[in-house]
């Protein structure tokens, strides 16, 4: 791709600086210029009114496919020591409403080596069928193998969607994946729908640094393939179905991989599970220091809660980064989310909107956060915290009696 100035039809208007976010344009003697920051992406074609910045376009050179042969929608689950992985069933949740949409099945894909006895499992959370690829080596998780099989399944079986964890192997398998099938990927979306006439999925996920909401569809090709961050969907709640179960017998020995895992390290400290927590207490820049951060930790404890934290509170230090809810931290979706000196801004909300019950603390009554929590209370949290633990311990007391 390229741009180019007409100078003859520009008038140096300035309309095109003004709709450059990236500072790729500026006026020289009356006349737009494109800076080294340009990085093309077309903003300032859409804001010129006399049609003088050309943005130039290789031919599309994908080779189109008949998106009428792609019916159904598939989940790819992941495991670890043999449990899969929360987000599938996250996933089979929305995947099931897509699918209704649709009027198509929901298929269950585990490339694993010993769930013959968990897969019946899967027939409470909506699943039309299962495809379980079975191999002794895909006891674990290699990257190659996983390409391999997936990539010729879903030649073979032409799915029209395809959803992922974006975790790091769903991370890491999903675009090579895509790739090989000159298919289009939106990665870590927090939310998805279906535009019923075309069949396109809309895939949302925050861009520009969070700032923006971008819904992306991919109409041209198939499959249309999204990972999505463990906690966005809810698991859905059980309701037994029949369901269909297609094993699929590999042989695969380790010469037919070009890893070899010679030894899985579990991390030794242990880290917070924000995403399966029922109850978050929060802290961020409002909590002080770091020695303050002990009144949240309190809390949390009062509440039999985990302790979670806004970036600033990271980076201060105050907390370790295990326990970042939001954009580039984790995503949450807890029955009750408390945050503490945390202003709100859409990097953290989008890693906490889908908590049930969204209580904030902040001693600005115009804070953001509010604007998202069902209950707020305005004061210095260092004066509110002590009460309501206080508060919630007399309860427990007078329960108990
Ligand atoms: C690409 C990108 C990704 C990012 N990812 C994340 C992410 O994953 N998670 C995240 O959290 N942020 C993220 N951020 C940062 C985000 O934009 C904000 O800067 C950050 O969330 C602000 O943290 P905060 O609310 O703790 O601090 P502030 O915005 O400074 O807010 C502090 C709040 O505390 C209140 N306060 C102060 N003292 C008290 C008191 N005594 N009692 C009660 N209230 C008090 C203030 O009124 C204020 O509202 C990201 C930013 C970028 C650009």
């Amino acid at each position: 791709m390229s741009i180019r100035i007409d100078d003859e039809l520009c008038t140096g208007c300035g309309s095109c600086v003004a709709s450059c976010p990236y500072g790729g344009i500026e006026i020289i003697d009356d006349k737009a210029h494109i800076t080294e920051d340009c990085n093309l992406c077309g903003a300032c074609v859409e804001a010129c009114t006399v049609e003088a910045i050309i943005l130039e376009r290789e031919e599309f050179k994908v080779k189109r496919v008949d998106i009428s042969k792609y019916k159904g929608i598939w989940v790819i689950a992941e495991h670890y020591k043999d449990k899969i992985h929360d987000v599938a069933y996250q996933l089979l949740g929305k995947g099931r409403e897509l699918a209704d949409i649709l009027k198509v099945n929901l298929t269950l894909v585990i490339l694993g080596a010993n769930f013959d006895n968990l897969l019946d499992e899967f027939s409470y959370y909506g699943v039309d069928e299962i495809i379980y690829v079975k191999s002794k080596i895909l006891k674990d998780y290699y990257s190659d193998l996983y390409v391999k099989v997936l990539t010729e399944l879903i030649s073979k079986n032409k799915p029209e969607i395809i959803l992922i964890g974006a975790t790091p192997t769903g991370r890491d398998f999903a675009p090579r994946v895509a790739k090989r099938l000159n298919a289009g990927l939106t990665a870590d979306c927090t939310g998805l729908d279906i535009d019923a006439e075309t069949r396109n999925l809309l895939q949302t996920r925050p861009t520009f640094g969070g700032n923006i909401m971008a819904t992306i569809r991919t109409p041209r090709s198939r499959p249309q393939m999204a990972t999505v961050r463990p906690g966005i969907f809810k698991t859905p709640e059980k309701v037994k179905k029949e369901i269909k179960i297609r094993k699929i017998d590999y042989d695969f020995k380790e010469k037919d991989t070009v890893s070899k895992i010679v030894k899985i390290i579990t991390k030794e400290k242990v880290t917070v599970n924000l995403e399966e927590a029922e109850i978050i207490v929060s802290g961020g820049r409002g909590v002080g220091s770091k020695e303050n951060f002990k009144i949240i930790e309190e809390l949390a404890t009062t509440l039999n809660a985990e302790v979670g934290g806004s970036r600033v509170a990271v980076e201060l230090n105050w907390i370790d980064n295990d326990h970042q809810v939001g954009q580039t931290g984790k995503t949450v979706s807890p029955r009750l989310y408390i945050a503490c000196g945390i202003s709100g801004a859409i990097q953290h909300i989008v890693g906490m909107q889908n908590s049930d019950i969204i209580v904030a603390i902040n001693k600005d009554e115009n804070a953001p956060i509010f604007k998202t929590a069902h209950y707020g209370i305005v004061g210095d949290l260092h004066k509110v915290i002590p009460s309501l633990i206080k508060e919630i311990k007399k309860v427990r007391a007078e329960e108990t009696i």
